[in-house]
């Protein structure tokens, strides 16, 4: 299959006119166009390619933060009140609009009774379109801690060994520790430091001995730091850096992973839609230092990633936008930005085969009609979406009759990424 005459926008850098050239689930080559004849009954070989002049490829979208199982209402504890087997056919649904909506890959940092594991193998297993799908099991806090009403709590080492463990048996592909108190649970604050260095340590080392990604929720900035000394990869929110902090960033290669879009969205729907008042208190509390935060990271060279914490109020599954035009906000530009969503966040899952589109690697990609870089709103509506090679998602009526056919369901996905794959 070849993609033609398209602007392709990777790894940082912008190339005008290029073909693409896929081979099952992979890139073949990418090439200047103008080396491939176009479509035509005279080039019966040239019968799989697309023409996408005009048309603008990225690399398939990554959001390093998600909750499947929550549902993005204005309360989503009381969006949890139901029964699993139907918040999981939601989740499914969202896995897949996720998908048409270029999100081809997303770390779930916080699930409900281990049911996103099934929803992982679904996908894997190739029946049920959707995004890749990585996964934490439950969050690990301490008693009454941040996240406790679907973590599971944990109180000293011995503990947060004990259930990152188990974790890990039940599948998880990260270990996800509450460094600090945060906005969506009652009664605690985001300067808070919960669990302890030593806590932290104990449970991130299980997680690097069975080669597993580790992510920290962390606001307050002795939190912060704590999670950073012990080894964290990414720092999730990061509300309240200090130069120490991001000096420690730096010296151990930390990623951020600001989820901006979490409170600037608590803040814009408020209270009228139902959020409850602490959290719009404490979003409003946090907003302008989080963005500095941001900034100060980004400028010090900070490895910036991107997740959204999709799944918290009205931060739906689907609009990674929002987070992105945030990061522009904070300082980077839209090339940059698209990058952290890309690449650098494919870094920090350690999925090296994922989020760029050079030789070689997996053909997820995006098509988009217009310029992304010009306008980021480009990004709300796909042209198309492929996975691994398979054409997703179509935007219906988008490339007329010679527009491609889609993966039929039931098509076997041919790879299952997993981070400690590239462990070394
Ligand atoms: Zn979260």
């Amino acid at each position: 299959m070849k993609l033609l005459n398209v602007r392709l926008i990777d790894a940082g850098e912008v190339k005008d006119r290029v073909d693409l050239e896929i081979e099952d689930s992979r890139i073949k080559a990418v090439t200047p166009s103008g080396e491939h004849a176009s479509a035509s009954a005279e080039n019966p070989d040239m019968a799989d390619s697309l023409d996408l002049a005009g048309k603008t490829l990225i690399p398939g979208l990554i959001n390093l933060h998600i909750h499947i199982m929550l549902d993005a209402g204005n309360n989503p504890e009381a969006g949890l009140n139901q029964p699993v087997p139907y918040i999981v056919l939601q989740a499914a649904r969202r896995a897949q609009a996720m998908l048409e909506a270029g999100i081809t890959t997303a770390r779930d940092l916080g699930g409900f009774e281990f049911a996103e594991m099934s929803l992982k193998r679904a996908i894997n297993e190739g029946w049920l379109p959707g995004c890749r799908l990585l996964t934490s099991g439950k969050v690990l806090t301490m008693t009454g801690g941040h996240g406790h009403f679907f973590g599971q709590e944990v109180d000293g080492e011995d503990e947060a060994r004990k259930y990152a463990r188990y974790n890990i048996k039940m599948g998880a592909d990260c270990i996800k520790m509450m460094a600090t108190g945060g906005v969506m649970t009652a009664g605690v604050d985001p300067n808070n430091t919960q669990l302890s260095e030593a806590e932290l340590q104990a449970g991130f080392q299980e997680a690097f001995n069975a080669a597993k990604l580790t992510a920290s929720h962390a606001q307050g900035t002795s939190g912060i730091k704590n999670a950073v000394r012990a080894g964290v990869r990414t720092i999730e929110h990061g509300i309240f850096l200090d130069d120490e902090a991001i000096q420690l960033m730096l010296e151990r290669g930390t990623y951020l992973s600001a989820t901006l879009a979490a409170p600037r969205m608590i803040i814009a729907f408020g209270e009228a839609a139902g959020v409850p008042k602490f959290m719009v208190d404490k979003s409003r509390r946090v907003m302008e230092r989080h963005l500095k935060s941001f900034s100060d990271a980004f400028k010090a060279g900070v490895n910036i990633a991107c997740g959204s914490d999709a799944g918290t109020p009205f931060n739906s599954h689907t609009d990674l936008t929002t987070e992105i035009e945030m990061m522009v906000e904070g300082g980077m530009t839209a090339l940059q930005a698209l990058t952290a969503a890309t690449r650098t966040s494919a870094e920090a899952l350690m999925l090296p085969e994922l989020g760029t589109l050079a030789n070689g690697k997996l053909a997820d990609m995006v098509a988009l009609d217009g310029d992304p870089l010009s306008d980021l709103q480009t990004l709300r509506q796909p042209l198309l979406v492929y996975k691994e090679g398979k054409l997703m998602f179509k935007r219906p009526g988008s490339l007329g009759d010679s527009s491609p056919k889609l993966a039929q369901p039931g098509t076997p996905v041919t790879e299952h990424l997993h981070p400690q794959d590239h462990f070394c």
